[in-house]
């Protein structure tokens, strides 16, 4: 057993209060770390790839939530769709459209997040709050019966300078606060091992953490 990973599960917990929720990043991570977290109880584990979600849902055990994070092309939609119990990164409605036609298939309802670019980086993913606000309002997304949008996700820039970091949450939380006036919205999920303090500060519900658990990659 790996004493240091539930070490330092145990720790991120007491620093994150309770009505936030902690998504296990264990990319690029064995199923064996992942066993260690699950024992130290964690259950929500998010992953990045699509390739490596479905490999390590078949491996580990089927009590775990997968949550996938990162950037989703519509041809992989469907590995994903019959087992994914959150999807973070979803930056169209063309994306969106193929996850309900997938799930629509099996008859499954899949939650899904709004990512909003909200850092400067050109290589970062994601929607304007303007996209995200007429998307919302769209009936083509009404027609959509298999997907529910819950919330909003963004990365802030990578850099030292939290100020930058902070305004970029800020800007996050305040199209969330709005949006959440008109839709029924629940989750904002902001904030990873390097801000993931700043994120909770500007009102994240759940952050992604994975290096501060697992240890760097
Ligand atoms: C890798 C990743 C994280 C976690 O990053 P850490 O810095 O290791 O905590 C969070 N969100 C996304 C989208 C990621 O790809």
């Amino acid at each position: 057993m790996n004493r240091s990973i539930t070490n330092a599960l145990l720790d991120l917990k007491k620093s994150i209060p309770s009505k936030v929720t902690l998504v296990a990043v264990s990319k690029t991570k064995s199923n064996e770390m992942i066993l260690e977290a699950m024992h130290a109880g964690q259950i929500i584990f998010g992953e990045n790839k699509v390739q490596e979600l479905v490999s390590k849902y078949e491996a580990l055990p089927k009590s775990i939530e997968w949550h996938m994070i990162g950037h989703l092309q519509t041809n992989k939609v469907r590995f994903v769709v019959p087992f994914v119990s959150l999807i973070h990164s979803v930056d169209s409605l063309k994306l969106l459209k193929e996850i309900n036609k997938e799930a629509s298939k099996i008859k499954r309802v899949i939650s899904c997040l709004l990512e909003i670019k909200i850092a400067q980086e050109e290589e970062k993913h994601g929607m304007s709050v303007e996209d995200a606000k007429s998307l919302l309002d769209s009936e083509a997304f009404f027609q959509l019966k298999h997907v529910r949008v819950v919330g909003l996700m963004g990365i802030a820039s990578f850099t030292e300078d939290e100020s930058i970091v902070r305004s970029e949450f800020k800007k996050l939380s305040l199209a969330y606060t709005e949006l959440k006036s008109k839709h029924r919205l629940e989750i904002l999920s902001m904030g990873m091992s390097g801000d993931y303090k700043i994120a909770i500060e500007e009102g994240s519900t759940m952050v992604r953490v994975g290096s501060t658990i697992f240890g760097s990659r």
